[in-house]
């Protein structure tokens, strides 16, 4: 990779084809340091959970006690099993939708509907932190799409609202039919958290990436929420985008290209 091709040559057809060549190293390079990096940060991601369950086992088994207090070291260890199941089941996901063609089923669906079974599902999570959870959702919102992979889409984006906004905070989820840009279904979640400082946006759909590294990992999240929520969404020939200020918020948007209406039921001619 270190011997490149010299470049300064004419611009006939060798040179062309050179700089082609080139092109396609930069990229290849390119690609080789982002699977190297996911798999630095994936084992780093995997240690953490398997070391804390090994030094609690250590511990029990060096220090017998009575049964019952084998309990809390239970506990702890049920946490960090269950984290590596989150974080295996993230990397599995976004591993398949890199193979090539995105192995995924599409089946018609009415986003009015999937948004609020999603949202009560959400809605216990939102009390406990006493936080008012609304939502404006225009029916019907229909889209060609794959419901497992909407449900995970919506859920990241709304857990983490949940999660980052402080307790007695308020999450609205709006979802419409936008005038101004016909064909596509525009799904908002804001929130009233601690926003997202302008030098971090721009990594925010990175895998693993986390604002506060050490903070959010204790949360429990994986950081692969977004980067899984921008994949689905342009699974679906759709994006996703961001809004934020320090101290005022995040709003995500989800743009979705929406499926023709069913036509008209017409009476069968006499
Ligand atoms: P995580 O599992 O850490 O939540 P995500 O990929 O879902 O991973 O999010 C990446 C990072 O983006 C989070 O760690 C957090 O720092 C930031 N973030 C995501 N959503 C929000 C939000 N609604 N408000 C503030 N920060 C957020």
């Amino acid at each position: 990779f270190n011997r490149r091709l010299d470049l300064r040559g004419p611009d006939d057809e060798v040179g062309r084809l050179a700089r082609t060549f080139d092109a396609m190293l930069t990229r290849l390079q390119l690609a080789f340091e982002q699977q190297r990096r996911f798999t630095a940060d994936a084992s780093h991601e995997l240690r953490s959970p398997l070391t804390a369950i090994i030094g609690q086992i250590d511990v029990a088994v060096a220090q017998p006690r009575p049964a019952e207090r084998y309990h809390d070291t239970l506990l702890n260890v049920r946490e960090q099993a269950q984290r590596l199941a989150r974080l295996t089941n993230d990397m599995l996901f976004l591993a398949r939708s890199d193979a090539e063609p995105h192995p995924f089923t599409k089946e018609p669906l009415d986003l009015s509907q999937l948004l609020p079974a999603i949202l009560a599902q959400l809605e216990p999570l939102a009390q406990a932190r006493q936080q008012e959870l609304s939502a404006e959702v225009l029916t019907p919102l229909l889209i060609e799409g794959n419901e497992d992979d909407l449900i995970r889409l919506f859920l990241n984006l709304i857990d983490n609202a949940i999660r980052y906004s402080p307790a007695g905070g308020s999450i609205r989820v709006a979802a419409s039919a936008p005038a101004g840009t016909p064909g596509t279904i525009r799904v908002q979640v804001r929130d009233s958290g601690p926003g997202i400082a302008p030098e971090h946006i721009p990594h925010l759909f990175d895998r693993f990436f986390r604002v506060d590294r050490g903070r959010n990992r204790a949360t429990g999240g994986t950081g692969l929420g977004l980067s899984i929520a921008q994949t689905i969404a342009q699974a679906h020939g759709g994006q996703l985008q961001v809004e934020s200020a320090v101290g005022k918020g995040s709003t995500f948007t989800v743009i979705l290209p929406c499926a023709a209406p069913p036509p008209p039921y017409q009476l069968p001619a006499q």
